[in-house]
């Protein structure tokens, strides 16, 4: 008889397990806490679902930060280029945007995640929905249905994809971290990722610009600086070049570092902007200057009024334009949060994300302690550590056998 392998998580990392583990011969059986599977997954195609990244390998390892060493093995064992394919034997068409980003045709990840369904359902996989695990009794693992009733199963192997705690209401509340923690699992505490930053705004950049895009804009903190597009929210500020800067923001924040430096003119250096000022016709008043003679948006023209009256020498109004600084007050919270970081250490788990306290029992996705930005990097590691967890179930029960 085919050995057992207990999936429990129905997101991309647990069912990318389940495919591999499925081929490979074994009766795999997914739990999930929800009523349908790939959730988060869903809400990720919601804004165009953004698998991967092309730029090159080497560059993109090292988006992972100080995770790099630890997750660059499984990526490069199945990198963005196989995702891709493994994406395309799904008819998802993908495509490389024009920022690198790598995207199914349709945007989101509905059609994607049904045929994916109906490819598991031919390998065989089970599914047991509205299951939620709740630990262990003795080597039997324990899960609540929605009726209340407790099932037991014991499987030859475990492969635990539950996902981070950011957008708990869709399934991922990261309950799992007391349950492994109380069987002597080390785990980093969660912290938001990818997260828009609170601001202090003026009344008027309040009322009358949030949700208004910033586009071709500079943020620098610290020592770091990101290109990109941002997003005017009530609270502060979100979008792409925002999240990029989280970690870093986050480490900052910690030891008191709260300036975040706009600059609305990136393409152009302080002294050709001084140049244009200086040409402009005088007697203009500062809103036509900046809106006419630099074509800046009505959104940036009043961003510029954030720091205080303006000067009106042109160095000088060059400059603010250059840097605008923002106090940031903090962070957004986990509720909705893109991804979190925290979770398992890498010191827990093996090099094939066994954890090294529950011999048999594997890990894989957000629930390991890597963070990333957005770009594709979150769904690529979780695909590439799901398939190393899974190669490592593969070698540890043929070696049992
Ligand atoms: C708004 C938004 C947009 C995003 N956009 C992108 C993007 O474009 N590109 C990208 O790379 N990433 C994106 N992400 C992140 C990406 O969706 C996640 O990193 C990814 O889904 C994590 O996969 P996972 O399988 O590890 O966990 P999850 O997808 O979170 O799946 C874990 C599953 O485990 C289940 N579960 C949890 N606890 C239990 C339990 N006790 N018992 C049973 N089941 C349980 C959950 O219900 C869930 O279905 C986005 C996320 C959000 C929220």
């Amino acid at each position: 008889m085919s050995k057992q392998v207990a999936i429990i998580g129905g997101g991309p990392a647990g069912l990318f397990a389940a495919e591999y583990l499925a081929e490979a011969g074994f009766q795999v059986e997914v739990f999930e806490r929800m009523p349908t599977l790939g959730r988060k997954f869903l809400m990720a195609g919601r804004g165009g679902l953004n698998l991967t990244h092309s730029e090159d390998l080497k560059t993109f390892l090292r988006r992972y930060r100080q995770a790099e060493p630890w997750l660059s093995a499984a990526i490069e064992a199945f990198p963005p280029d196989q995702l891709r394919a493994w994406a395309d034997g799904l008819e998802a068409q993908t495509f490389t945007g024009s920022s690198g980003r790598v995207f199914p045709k349709a945007m989101k990840a509905s059609p994607l995640l049904r045929a994916w369904r109906a490819r598991l359902d031919g390998l065989g996989v089970r599914f047991h929905l509205r299951h939620r695990w709740t630990g262990w009794e003795g080597d039997q693992l324990c899960f609540l249905t929605q009726d209340g009733s407790e099932i037991r199963y014991r499987p030859d192997a475990v492969f635990l994809a539950l996902g981070g705690a950011s957008w708990p209401r869709l399934g991922s509340d990261g309950a799992w971290a007391d349950i492994l923690a109380q069987r002597g699992v080390e785990i980093a505490s969660f912290q938001a990722s990818n997260c828009g930053v609170e601001i202090h705004w003026s009344e008027m950049i309040r009322t009358r610009f949030a949700g208004v895009p910033l586009k071709t804009i500079a943020l620098h903190y610290g020592e770091e600086q990101v290109r990109g597009e941002a997003i005017i929210a009530s609270y502060g500020l979100e979008g792409g070049a925002v999240y990029a800067l989280s970690a870093p923001i986050r480490a900052g924040l910690a030891k008191g570092e709260a300036t975040l430096r706009l600059d609305l003119r990136p393409n152009q250096t302080r002294e050709a902007l001084a140049a244009k000022l200086a040409r402009a016709r005088k007697g203009q008043s500062i809103s036509t200057l900046l809106k006419k003679t630099l074509g800046l948006s009505a959104q940036a023209a009043a961003l510029v009024h954030e720091n205080g009256s303006l000067p009106r020498e042109p160095e000088a109004l060059a400059a603010r334009i250059k840097a605008v600084d923002l106090t940031i007050t903090g962070q957004r919270g986990l509720d909705r949060a893109i991804s979190s970081a925290g979770g398992i250490t890498r010191a827990a788990v093996s090099d094939d994300f066994m954890l090294k306290a529950l011999p048999g029992v594997f890990v894989a996705g957000e629930m390991l302690d890597w963070d990333a930005p957005t770009g594709g990097y979150l769904l690529q590691a979780c695909f590439s550590t799901a398939r190393a967890a899974a190669q490592g179930i593969q070698d540890y029960l043929s070696a049992a056998s």
